[in-house]
């Protein structure tokens, strides 16, 4: 081991590492092959060091060295990624923001915090709740993703629908360029037309075009009341029209519209799932409904009206907080479908309009190639995005690339998107052109280009720098 030890030393990039930052922020050897490479993988990380630095000059001296080295580099946040964004080989350099976790300032009278990059998303949530606000970015990997990557990935998740995604709920940043230049956009106000939006450039871009360091966020009122409610829906038609009859009805209350498909909705309330089915199992479409400041009586009045016009087949309200969580543990216990793995998952983005002949022409395709088969339905109907979880029996790359054909394919001729919220990273790089035209991607490679020449940051990920031949 000690061997090893040293020969990761001598490297010259560490020893530059070492003698700027301390050895105390550069993690090297077992230490760096003994961390988890993600919350979802059983996998370590795989990098020739791992920085972890405590403040924005430290990462701005990593890279500057690691660029006059050219030496990848790959930001670390929470890890709960589903893409391989975050994914390093032996030759990279992992960068983790885990010490630069302090919330630096809330300001309850412009709702606004300041937070540094690896603070984790619930941390956040409970600090604003204490101060009567609302941070409103809420997904199941709250307790572990911090906030830096959700800028990065631009994080969706259970309200993108009265909130919008982390984008809307940045107000500013501050990032490290490749070449170690601090890029201060620390804006705190809401309008800001001076300009360009420069934040924009590191939201959403996988860490591809600077590292993330602090950041403004937007925090609202806290809703002093939330409806919760369940009901079940007999056509696919009936449930667009529903979603329309409760954003009238609720006068912009409405926060989440959850879908289930009946196979999902089988899975999660029968045995051995622990959740109860809140209404029978019989119907094809079930919808958990959120309203966050609406009172219950507008909400049963808009029920009221939604049963006589015969929008929906079957209801519950919830009465308590224990019901609303029993809810929302249904539509969170994606893990039942781990029975059924290996699995091919997917978060496809498209208009409501075409999803019915979407997911008919998906699991004809499917069909077409395996006899058996599982595609398990759900998702933020509200924002357009699906959540496909499919089952084929095998997990090879023969079948995984035929499952994400069958499933990726069909979004060209109706413009969706083979990414509503999880990002590109690696898994779908080689799909981006069914989302993206030639010329948008080439103009992404320029705006790379620009901002890091020597192609440092985050390599191999999103699109190769390359146009392929
Ligand atoms: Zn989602």
């Amino acid at each position: 081991m000690a061997i090893i030890e040293e020969e990761f030393t001598d490297d010259r990039v560490i020893g530059e590492l070492i003698e700027a930052l301390g050895e105390d922020c550069v993690m090297v050897g077992a230490a760096v092959r003994e961390r988890s490479a993600g919350v979802w993988r059983s996998d370590t990380v795989q990098a020739k060091a791992l920085l972890r630095p405590r403040t924005t000059e430290q990462v701005s001296r990593a890279l500057e060295i690691c660029s006059a080295n050219r030496q990848s580099v790959v930001a670390h946040g929470g890890l709960t990624g589903l893409v391989g964004s975050a994914i390093t080989s032996p030759g990279d350099v992992a960068l983790s923001l885990e010490r630069m976790n302090s919330i630096e300032e809330i300001n309850s009278l412009d709702r606004t915090m300041v937070v540094q990059s690896g603070v984790i998303l619930q941390t956040i949530q409970e600090a604003a709740d204490d101060q009567g606000l609302m941070f409103p970015l809420d997904l199941g990997g709250r307790g572990s993703c911090t906030i830096g990557g959700n800028i990065s990935t631009n994080a969706g998740g259970n309200r993108v629908l009265r909130y919008g995604m982390t984008r809307d709920m940045v107000l500013g940043l501050e990032a490290v360029l490749a070449d170690g230049t601090v890029i201060s956009s620390m804006n705190q106000m809401i309008k800001n037309n001076a300009g360009y939006d420069l934040k924009q450039l590191f939201i959403g871009t996988e860490g591809s075009l600077g590292i993330v360091t602090r950041a403004v966020l937007r925090l609202r009122e806290k809703p002093e009341s939330q409806a919760t409610l369940f009901v079940a829906i007999d056509e696919f038609k009936k449930l667009a029209l529903f979603l329309k009859h409760m954003d009238v009805s609720l006068g912009g209350t409405l926060s989440a519209f959850e879908v289930m498909w009946n196979n999902f909705y089988r899975l999660v309330t029968t045995e051995p799932a622990q959740g109860k089915p809140p209404i029978s199992q019989e119907y094809p479409y079930y919808v958990l409904v959120e309203a966050m400041g609406s009172d219950a009586s507008a909400v049963e009045a808009a029920l009221a009206d939604a049963y006589e016009s015969e929008l929906i087949a079957d209801a519950v309200v919830t009465q308590s907080e224990a019901q609303r969580l029993q809810l929302w543990a249904l539509r969170d216990d994606v893990e039942q479908a781990f029975r059924y793995a290996p699995l091919f998952t997917f978060d496809v983005s498209l208009r409501i309009s075409c999803m019915e002949a979407y997911l008919d022409e998906v699991n004809e395709r499917l069909s077409a190639h395996y006899a058996e088969f599982q595609n398990f339905i759900f998702g933020h109907m509200g924002d357009g995005n699906l959540h496909l979880v499919v089952s084929v029996g095998q997990g090879g790359d023969e079948d995984r690339e035929r499952v994400e054909t069958c499933v990726y394919e069909p979004l060209a001729a109706i413009a969706g998107s083979v990414s509503a919220e999880h990002g590109v990273g690696t898994e779908k790089k080689p799909y981006l052109g069914i989302s993206r035209s030639a010329d948008e991607i080439q103009l992404m490679r320029k705006l790379k280009a620009a901002l890091d020449p020597n192609g440092i940051l985050n390599p191999g990920k999103i699109f190769d720098l390359e146009e392929s031949t």
